[in-house]
């Protein structure tokens, strides 16, 4: 038995679902009014990167019914998400103005939703249902013209799609395809800095995938700007849908073909090999030097504590 198998692993954020989808409802417009104005409809409100939610006694209630979240002042124009148990659950969007209403109240909070998750505020099965809300109230918010010609477009598809009533072009949201990755050398692995994280913290090493670009060559690509490392056998693990405001992020692994690294200080503060025995610290909190992994939240955590759970020792 190794000395990582009793870490326990779970998901991360934004992964566990409680909707159905339902996208074949997306076109049907006197269906989807019907399911907004039945009684057991619910939206979640969502404003930048916070969510609207009520507090009550047991805690915070994140999702509101259609009437509350119109009269706490959410814009009336509502994302289909999909159904829960039969139930339609929609996404909203709220001025600042009404946030700024909001914040005399008792029982409203106005939260960011990154704390939220990581404090377990909500539940984790409702976190992709938040996360598919605040990626599309941006996206609507961010595209309310035609790329094309210019022209204000008309939310449609439940709010899956926008039209342009003057060039026809059809906008769909777009989802940024982003690959996070632990490379590993033997018994180490290489861990990176971002200049904003909190002291101590360190984590995977992650880009953007370009344009025409596989996802093995944006690992191998991103791993030597950053690092300086070339390296090899890029497999896949999992995905994580990440809100901010609409990426993929792609976890992967890959396996270094030299140790020397040579820091873009314009990316990172700092990247660096750490031990198994180290980075199992980092990622219980227990490290004696203070240094830190990154959250459960975030799929960093899961590459890492994957690696630990498979340590031959
Ligand atoms: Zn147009």
């Amino acid at each position: 038995m190794s000395a990582f198998d009793s870490f326990p692993l779970g998901s991360p954020a934004f992964v566990s679902h409680i909707l159905d989808r339902a996208a074949h409802l997306r076109s049907d417009d006197e269906k989807l009014f019907a399911l907004e104005n039945h009684r057991d409809a619910r939206a979640y409100v969502v404003y930048r990167d916070s969510l609207v939610v009520k507090q009550e006694a047991e805690g915070v209630r994140a999702l509101l019914s259609i009437d509350e979240a119109l009269k706490f002042g959410a814009n009336p124009g509502t994302i289909f998400l999909g159904l829960r148990d039969g139930a339609a659950v929609f996404g909203m969007g709220i001025s600042a103005a009404a946030v700024e209403n909001l914040l005399t109240r008792n029982d409203v909070a106005v939260t960011e939703l990154r704390g939220m998750a990581m404090q377990g505020a909500v539940p984790p099965n409702q976190l992709s249902a938040i996360a598919m809300a605040k990626s599309l109230v941006s996206w609507h918010q961010r595209h309310g013209f035609c790329a094309t010609c210019g022209t204000r477009t008309a939310m449609s598809q439940g709010g899956w799609k926008r039209d342009c009533p003057n060039c026809k072009a059809e906008h769909f949201p777009r989802t940024d395809p982003v690959v996070i990755m632990l490379v590993t050398h033997g018994d180490k692995c290489l861990l990176g800095r971002q200049k904003q994280f909190p002291a101590g913290m360190w984590s995977c090493l992650a880009g953007f995938v370009e344009v025409a670009e596989t996802i093995e060559d944006a690992v191998r690509r991103e791993i030597f700007e950053e690092s300086g490392i070339r390296c090899t056998d890029v497999s896949y693990y999992m995905t994580q849908p990440w809100p901010y405001p609409s990426s993929l992020m792609i976890g992967c692994s890959a396996r270094a073909l030299n140790e020397d690294i040579v820091v873009d200080r314009t990316e990172l503060e700092d990247a660096r090999w750490f031990s198994r025995p180290d980075a199992l610290l980092m990622l219980k909190r227990e490290h004696p030097d203070g240094l830190a992994g990154p959250h459960p939240f975030a799929i960093a955590h899961h590459l890492l504590g994957r690696w630990l759970q498979t340590a031959s020792d």
